[in-house]
């Protein structure tokens, strides 16, 4: 609505931020960035590294489609369009600094907090937030430690809740009937025009899938873990999504 077709004139210029997985660069609109999706992996705060062969293709081909299909549901993102193998256009956002983690079922650091057994299933979702800090290893916050501190408004935080959830619910289901079960995922929200857009990625880097048929995991869990077969549960899991 009254948005430019910036896509056309938009030109690749330098690198303003270089994460773990990605690059991020400036173009000649403001208004739009350009990620670059990398095969460089870290777990545990890059206290492990190492490389997936293709990642970078596979989590934006991913990603690429989750957006879509998430826009088709009327979840506003940053998403313009992929430009390359490696290459998304994104609109800039005014990052939150709140990892939103949606769990479906019982999984990685809630296991270990609270002496669970993986796979243990839930009454409902479950929401969380992390301050995104790499000094302090993205520590688990309260929303009234998000509100508080002024990361976010009361409104923002109640917003990312909401919007979590639908994001959750539509990739549910998607991915279920593909015969994966989305056990639980990472995102990210930024502000936009006044808009809260959801950004980053959504990929087998920030998601845990798992075959519904074997348990399977087709995520980054192979790599944390070392479980062997890291390339071929990222191929497999495009796949599915993909089918
Ligand atoms: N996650 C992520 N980035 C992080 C931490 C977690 O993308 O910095 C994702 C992770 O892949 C999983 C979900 O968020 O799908 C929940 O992760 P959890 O809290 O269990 O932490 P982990 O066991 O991955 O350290």
């Amino acid at each position: 609505m009254g948005e430019r077709p910036v896509e056309a004139v938009a030109q690749k210029l330098g690198m303003i931020y270089e994460g773990k997985a990605k690059q991020v660069y400036a173009t000649s609109d403001p208004d739009l960035v350009i990620f670059y999706f990398k095969d460089d992996a870290t777990a545990f705060n890059a206290k492990k590294r190492g490389t997936i062969e293709k990642k970078g293709i596979v989590n934006n081909r991913m990603s690429e489609a989750f957006f879509l299909l998430l826009e088709g549901a009327g979840v506003r993102t940053h998403f313009v369009r992929r430009l390359s193998e490696r290459e998304m256009l994104c609109r800039r956002l005014e990052i939150i600094p709140l990892e939103t983690v949606v769990r479906n079922l019982v999984a990685g650091s809630l296991a270990k907090r609270l002496g669970r057994s993986e796979g243990e299933p839930f009454k409902q979702p479950v929401v969380e937030f992390y301050f995104k800090s790499d000094p302090l290893d993205d520590p688990m916050v309260l929303p009234a430690h998000a509100i508080a501190f002024g990361w976010a408004s009361a409104e923002e935080v109640a917003r990312l809740e909401s919007l979590a959830l639908k994001v959750n619910a539509v990739l549910r289901d998607f991915l279920d009937a593909r015969g994966v079960t989305l056990v639980d995922f990472k995102l990210e929200f930024g502000r936009y025009h006044g808009e809260i857009l959801l950004g980053d990625e959504i990929c087998p880097d920030t998601c845990r899938l798992w075959d519904k048929a074997t348990g399977e995991k087709l995520d980054k869990d192979r790599f944390r873990r070392d479980l062997g077969g890291v390339e071929e549960g990222y191929r497999e899991a495009l796949a599915r999504v993909l089918s």
